[in-house]
């Protein structure tokens, strides 16, 4: 049979758990301290009784006096001793009893005994004293033995009334301290799992409101504590992110609908207007008509290679290619634009053999150089470089055309992002040339950095580790 899992709150939780801990934690406390109190305590005890014999001892011999006990003084000195639980028998040296503390009260004595050994039930329920006696010799100032003194009493520590008193006080005190401790622990336990508790609850809300669309607003709201930070931190950003993502989106569908919109009325209207015979069909009109089908061809094809490039993004064909010898074919394929803006292409690419998916690495330098001759005036320049550094290879792409505005440079890689919509029309980019450009990089495990100033040039540096191991393991 299933069983159902009991969900609390984590307030709940959190305060059940702490009140828990403290709890246990205050009763070992007390339980330790108590402990400890009584063993010390015990041993005092035995250590002041001990004293007490020694002192009874001294009393008594410092009565005999010439040869005779003094009667009154050892009187005195038996009655107070069985106040203190010590029962003496005073013998002299021909075994003569002198003072007996059951011949001078047997009662009282029996009542003392009893009375102590309730008490300490009480006090300590295991408590087993025993009545045992000891014999202690008693000597004249020559040494000289005068007798002797039989002490009755417990063999185990065992507390007078005062003692006993004492003993509960303290007990007491230990107890209001215990469980003033709970209360202050179980009050911050509390304020504790609410801290915890609301911050979660302000984020569980937060990530609500983003369910229902609500990217652009921001948590305000500060913890002390690391983790909670962190992570309102990271929902701000995710939200931040998804509110970007969002505007892209939305941008994007305009951009297409826009881009197939405009050729699709201009060839409607030209077409209608043929049809109406308000133009003539000759061949310039028709062959307006057939560039804005091409234009509408080239949009379709960017978006199917766009996906194509998605569907088949995680296969690398790797192999050992001159770096050099794949830059110069490529740019020399490349170069009408070029020549037709009379724009000058440096070269300085050394003679190098690098493992990299050749197809995939011809479209990362036909757009980075496309791009370059694109955003650079006529009669620009732009430098190609490539070069061993260390284990890795580096090939940069400079010009001084237009230069990227720092507010774009974060979002040029990002799919469908053209930093100017006006001027890039004309270009018939939709905005996926860099976005290809820095996956199939990083398919490769490299990196590619920008550096651009506007109106100053743009360079573009990628950086390739050397993937002849990952070859090696195909
Ligand atoms: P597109 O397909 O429209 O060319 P890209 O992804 O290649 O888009 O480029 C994104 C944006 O980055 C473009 O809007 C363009 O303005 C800018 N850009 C790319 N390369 C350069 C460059 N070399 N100089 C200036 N701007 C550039």
């Amino acid at each position: 049979m299933g069983y159902k899992k009991i969900k609390l709150s984590l307030n709940t939780q959190l305060i059940l758990s702490l009140v828990l801990i403290i709890i246990f934690l205050v009763l070992s406390i007390v339980i330790s301290i108590n402990n400890i109190f009584v063993k010390k305590f015990d041993q005092y005890i035995v250590d002041a009784n001990k004293a007490e014999i020694v002192t009874l001892i001294e009393s008594i011999e410092s009565s005999y006096k010439n040869g005779t006990w003094n009667k009154g003084d050892i009187d005195q000195i038996g009655k107070l001793a069985i106040t203190k639980c010590l029962f003496i028998d005073l013998y002299d040296k021909n075994n003569n009893l002198i003072w007996g503390a059951k011949t001078y009260n047997d009662d009282l004595c029996y009542q003392i005994l009893s009375d102590i050994k309730d008490n300490m039930i009480t006090v300590i329920p295991s408590w087993s004293g025993e009545y045992t006696e000891s014999n202690y010799d008693l000597n004249d100032n020559n040494g000289d033995k005068i007798g002797y003194l039989k002490v009755g009493s417990y063999d185990s520590p065992y507390y007078l009334d005062a003692e006993i008193n004492f003993l509960k006080d303290i007990n007491k005190v230990i107890i209001i301290i215990g469980i003033l401790m709970t209360i202050i622990a179980i009050i911050i336990g509390v304020i504790i799992a609410k801290k915890i508790s609301k911050s979660l609850e302000t984020l569980s809300c937060m990530a609500k409101k983003m369910g229902h669309g609500g990217y652009k607003q921001k948590l305000k709201y500060n913890s002390n504590i690391i983790e909670i930070d962190n992570l309102i931190n990271s929902i701000n950003d995710l939200s931040y992110k998804l509110d970007e993502q969002e505007n892209l989106r939305k941008r994007l569908t305009t951009d297409i609908s826009h881009e197939l919109l405009t050729p699709l009325t201009s060839i409607q209207t030209h077409l209608e207007a043929m049809i109406d015979g308000i133009w003539e069909a000759n061949t310039e009109r028709l062959s307006s008509v057939i560039e804005e089908v091409i234009r509408l061809t080239n949009l379709v094809n960017q978006l199917r290679n766009l996906s194509k490039f998605d569907s088949d993004k995680n296969k690398l064909n790797l192999s050992k290619v001159n770096l050099a010898n794949l830059l110069k074919n490529i740019i020399y394929n490349n170069q009408g634009n070029a020549f037709e803006k009379n724009i000058n292409i440096g070269f300085e690419v050394e003679d190098i053999s690098v493992y990299l998916d050749k197809d995939k690495m011809s479209q990362v330098i036909v757009n980075l150089l496309s791009n370059a001759i694109r955003y650079t005036p006529s009669n620009g320049n732009i430098h190609i470089q490539g070069y061993k550094k260390g284990d890795t290879i580096k090939i940069h792409f400079k010009d001084d055309g237009i230069g990227i505005l720092e507010k774009d440079l974060k979002y040029i890689f990002e799919r469908f992002y053209r930093v100017d919509e006006s001027r890039s029309k004309n270009t018939g980019g939709i905005g996926v040339g860099l976005t290809i450009v820095k996956s199939i990089v990083d398919l490769h495990d490299g990196s590619i950095e920008v550096k651009s100033k506007i109106n100053n040039g743009s360079e573009f540096i990628i950086t390739l580790p050397n993937l002849e191991n990952k070859v090696n393991h195909l």
